[in-house]
């Protein structure tokens, strides 16, 4: 293959994004070539390929953090051709040609094995999204839930939050799920979520502390819904903070915290060793129903993405979005 698909970002200024062939002598250096059979699109490539937020970091640059596919030549004695694999994170897709081409030339310490029991289509399912809710669910754990209490997710009707509310739904906890699409309810209550919150009741200005509710909960939208978790937590329970699609900054009072012992916990999905990363995807495989897994995922063609980016960025995606590439 001489030339291969590829959404390239071609500049910033006019930003200009399109599909186009592209030379393998474009491709940047890494020991490991991969035909790539799926990406997905997460948050951060919906700001990639759009422009709407500064996430590349130079131009030309092919979005997609994440991607799952076949080795076709490794200089790497991890690898040979042929050997299935995924990759999520380390800059890749900002810094690094991604995963929405055909074809990715990667550094072999990026890629794990394709986990057994997963095809690459699923790996893509859960993608970075999954990952991130896994890493939550492990940090939550790793500081106790109470179970006798409700765990909360925002923004639950997006990528991360759908398989944030089956992977703790299906660990027993009762899954409260804040959502502005109080329309998708029968979808979240099929993942397992026992309560539907309108996001809403959230945002709205809080009291400093209001009654103790969540044993736990993972945000992945930020800003004043963040804000209005936080005096909602139960003493000495832990919020995983993943996002901040619903802004960055966080105003809030020091009381959660000093009155509450409430922790705030940080997630980061690049910056994550390999051994746990193993431990996550093993985790993922097991304790993820296959058929939960498949209603949270759409398969769509690269040429979908640009339009899919907008309505992303506007939150009319439900779940999971897998791009299929070859
Ligand atoms: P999605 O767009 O799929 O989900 C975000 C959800 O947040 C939406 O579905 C919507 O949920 C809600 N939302 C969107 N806009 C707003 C808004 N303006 N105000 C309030 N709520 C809003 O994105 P992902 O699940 O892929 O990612 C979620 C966040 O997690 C992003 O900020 C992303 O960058 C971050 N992320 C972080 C990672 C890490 O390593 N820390 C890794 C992966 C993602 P609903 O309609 O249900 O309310």
């Amino acid at each position: 293959m001489q030339s291969f698909k590829a959404l390239v970002v071609e500049s910033s200024d006019p930003y200009t994004a399109h599909i186009r062939q592209a030379a393998l002598d474009e491709l940047p250096q890494g020991d490991v070539l991969v035909q790539v059979a799926y990406s997905s699109l997460n948050y951060k490539d919906a700001l990639a390929v759009t422009g709407a937020g500064k996430v590349i970091r130079s131009f030309p640059m092919v979005p997609g953090i994440d991607l799952a596919g076949k080795v076709l030549e490794s200089a790497s004695p991890e690898y040979k051709p042929g050997d299935l694999v995924i990759l999520t994170g380390w800059g890749v897709g900002e810094r690094h040609w991604g995963g929405l081409a055909e074809l990715a030339r990667v550094r072999s310490e990026w890629l794990l094995p394709l986990p057994e029991g997963l095809t690459l289509q699923q790996a893509m399912g859960i993608g970075t999204a999954g990952f991130t809710a896994m890493l939550a669910l492990m940090a939550l754990e790793a500081h106790g839930i109470d179970p006798s209490r409700e765990v909360l997710v925002t923004g639950a009707a997006g990528g991360v939050g759908s398989l944030a509310v089956a992977l703790l739904a299906r660990r027993g906890y009762r899954v409260v799920a804040a959502t502005g699409r109080t329309s998708e309810e029968a979808y979240l209550k099929l993942l397992g979520a026992h309560e539907i919150l309108d996001r809403s009741a959230l945002s709205a200005p809080a009291r400093p502390l209001e009654s103790e509710r969540f044993g736990g909960a993972v945000d992945t939208v930020g800003g004043a819904v963040l804000a209005g978790v936080l005096p909602r937590m139960a003493y000495g329970s832990s919020v995983v903070a993943c996002g901040n699609a619903g802004g960055a900054r966080l105003e809030t009072t020091v009381f959660p915290f000093i009155l509450r012992g409430v922790n705030l916990l940080g997630i980061d999905s690049v910056m994550c060793p390999k051994e746990k990363r193993l431990l996550a995807w093993q985790r993922l495989v097991q304790d993820l129903p296959r058929p939960l897994l498949e209603a949270t995922m759409q398969t769509v063609s690269l040429e979908d993405v640009p339009r899919l980016a907008q309505a992303f960025l506007q939150g009319q995606v439900r779940g999971r979005l897998v791009v299929q590439l070859t």
